[in-house]
């Protein structure tokens, strides 16, 4: 496979918590989020990745992902795990449970390029441990929050052996590469946006036909 999109999702429908600061922007509704599922169908190229650990998760997410018989990576916050509105011990585990990958998000959702260095070991080291316990099994890939990062945030990844970072920097990505580009869902996507994300890379005509015509069989089917 020459090329993958790696999709983000962060929260999906209804929420008990306060969003922080343009969290409503990455905010989707069930059929919105479904919609994207569906173009995810049969398509070995897209990979589904959750960021933040809330618990739409696992309420809405899980369920619709077996149903379809996909599979996403979940990048779980530690040090929030239990807070209104978010994942909980249990749920972690429930993933894992259903066939899911649990990465890491770090501990609290700061910037990872303004972290002192107790901050640094918390939001990496303590978050890996915390996870792997959890989990049973070892964390190594992470989904870096807010997609800040610059050299130095690298370097401390690749010391702390992470196997994977993914970043927010949208387009598609080489299957196997350490750093990962993906694409955040927003709250006014639709089925065109879907399509372009999904799409985007198909510079012939004749393959924008092939792709149309798979789409209107996923729709039917
Ligand atoms: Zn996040």
């Amino acid at each position: 496979m020459a090329s993958v999109v790696n999709i983000t999702v962060h929260g999906i429908g209804p929420t008990d918590r306060d969003l922080d600061p343009g969290e409503d922007l990455t905010w989707v509704r069930i059929d919105q989020f479904e919609q994207m599922l569906d173009a995810a169908v049969g398509r070995d190229d897209v990979r589904l990745t959750f960021d933040d650990g809330n618990a739409s998760d696992v309420e809405i997410a899980l369920p619709r992902l077996l149903e379809r018989g996909l599979t996403g990576e979940f990048f779980v916050l530690a040090g929030l795990l239990g807070q209104s509105g978010r994942l909980d011990a249990d749920g972690v585990r429930e993933l894992v449970k259903s066939g899911m990958s649990v990465g890491s998000h770090g501990w609290a959702h700061r910037d990872w390029r303004r972290l002192d260095s107790g901050q640094a070991t918390e939001e990496i080291a303590e978050a890996h441990r915390l996870l792997a316990e959890l989990t049973g099994r070892p964390v190594s890939r992470v989904a870096i929050p807010f997609g800040s990062y610059d050299r130095h945030v690298l370097r401390r990844l690749r010391r702390a052996r992470v196997s994977r970072a993914y970043t927010s920097d949208g387009g598609r990505a080489r299957p196997g590469s350490w750093l990962q580009p993906r694409n955040s869902l927003r709250h006014d996507m639709d089925a065109d946006w879907i399509a372009r994300v999904l799409d985007g890379r198909a510079p012939l005509p004749v393959r924008a036909r092939k792709l149309a015509a798979r789409t209107v069989k996923r729709v039917r089917g």
